[in-house]
Parts: C-alpha cells; sequence; structure tokens
C-alpha cells in the first residue's frame, strides 16, 4: 500500500486465469465502462486505475491486466508482486476453464501475499443457455478455498462493479 497525492491509499490488484474468460473486458468495464466483442488477447493494457471511495478514505485501485501470456502459462511472479487482491476468473461455459482453477489458487498461494485477498468470478453470465459449470459449483469450490465468490456478466455489465467492489472493501479492511 502506498500513498498518493490525491487519495489517501494506493493498492495494486490483479486479474486471472485462463484464457478468453473475459478478464480484460471485465476490467475494461469497470475502469471504463466498455465492452469489446473481439477483444484481442494480446492487445492487453498493462493496468488501469480506478478511484473508489470506501467511507470517509478515497482509494485508488491500480488493477493489472494480462497481456495473454495466460496462454503460455507464463504469467511471471513479478506479476503477482505487491499485489493486495486478485480476481480469479472462469467462463461458466467452458467447464475446462473451472478445472484449471486449481492451478490457478496454487500459483496465487505460492506467488502472492499470504494475506492476498481473491474473489473468485464465474463470468459470462449471461449465456445460460451454454453453462457448463453450475453455479453452485463455483460457490462450493470458493467457499472450500475461503475465498469470495460472484457470478458476473460483464457484456451486460452485471454484478461486474460489485465483483471489484468486494475485493477493494475486503482489502480496506485488511490494511486500516
Ligand atoms: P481475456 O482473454 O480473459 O482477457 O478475455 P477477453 O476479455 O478478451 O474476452 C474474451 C472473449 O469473451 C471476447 O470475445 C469477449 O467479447 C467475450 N466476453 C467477455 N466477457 C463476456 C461476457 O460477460 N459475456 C459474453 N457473452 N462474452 C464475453
Ligand atoms: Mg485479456
Amino acid at each position: 500500500m502506498a500513498f498518493d497525492d490525491e487519495c489517501d491509499y494506493l493498492f495494486k490488484a490483479v486479474l486471472i486465469g485462463d484464457s478468453a474468460v473475459g478478464k480484460s473486458n471485465l476490467l475494461s468495464r469497470f475502469s471504463r465502462d466498455e465492452f469489446h466483442l473481439d477483444s484481442k488477447p494480446t492487445i492487453g493494457v498493462e493496468f488501469a486505475y480506478r478511484n473508489i471511495k470506501v467511507g470517509e478514505k478515497l482509494i485508488k485501485a491500480q488493477i493489472w491486466d494480462t497481456a495473454g501470456q495466460e496462454r503460455f502459462r507464463a504469467i511471471t511472479s513479478s506479476y503477482y508482486r505487491g499485489a493486495l487482491g486478485a480476481l480469479l476468473v472462469y467462463d461458466i461455459t467452458r467447464r475446462a476453464t473451472f478445472n484449471n482453477l486449481r492451478k490457478w489458487i496454487d500459483e496465487l498461494r505460492e506467488f502472492g501475499d499470504s494475506d492476498l485477498v481473491i474473489v473468485l468470478v464465474g463470468n459470462k453470465s449471461d449465456l445460460g443457455q451454454k453453462r457448463e459449470v453450475a453455479e453452485e459449483e463455483g460457490r462450493e469450490l470458493a467457499e472450500r478455498e475461503g475465498l469470495c465468490f460472484m457470478e458476473t456478466s460483464a457484456l451486460e455489465n452485471l454484478n461486474v462493479e460489485e465483483a471489484f467492489l468486494q475485493m477493494i472493501n475486503q482489502i480496506h479492511e485488511i490494511t486500516r
């Protein structure tokens, strides 16, 4: 947690999960209220900022996105360094992205801070007719691992704000 001129706290959070689960669109929705139908995996911003008021404090969240390295399992430890929060994302229409969560959780625990706040996010809830992972499965995994859980749609802007704010509020609780 660092200090900044205009805000009370500045902290880093990361987006993680398999390729094409919707990480970049969740971030563009949260930071700029934008969605892109055919976002290119390799054209990622390094990070985006958003200021949020929590109680009396102004918090500046610096949220890091991958530039597609997750396709090659090439996320390095520096990506996680200093992060206080993580949004771990899978796609409810692709079972494989849910099965791979084990690997991502292990990686987060290995490289992340010991009190890293993790929110598990099942994205693309608008595609209910193509669903391969029940909401209950996500909830159960989150409970077992001690994570928060939420299903979102970056497309329809459902629960996106809530998922990020849940993470930010929890970080604030821990660090104040
Ligand atoms: P990333 O590789 O995890 O960063 O995934 P992207 O954000 O690039 O999204 C991959 C694809 O899924 C793109 O074609 C997006 O338009 C699409 N997508 C992302 N979020 C949603 C969503 O909530 N619903 C639907 N239907 N499509 C989504
Ligand atoms: Mg991306």
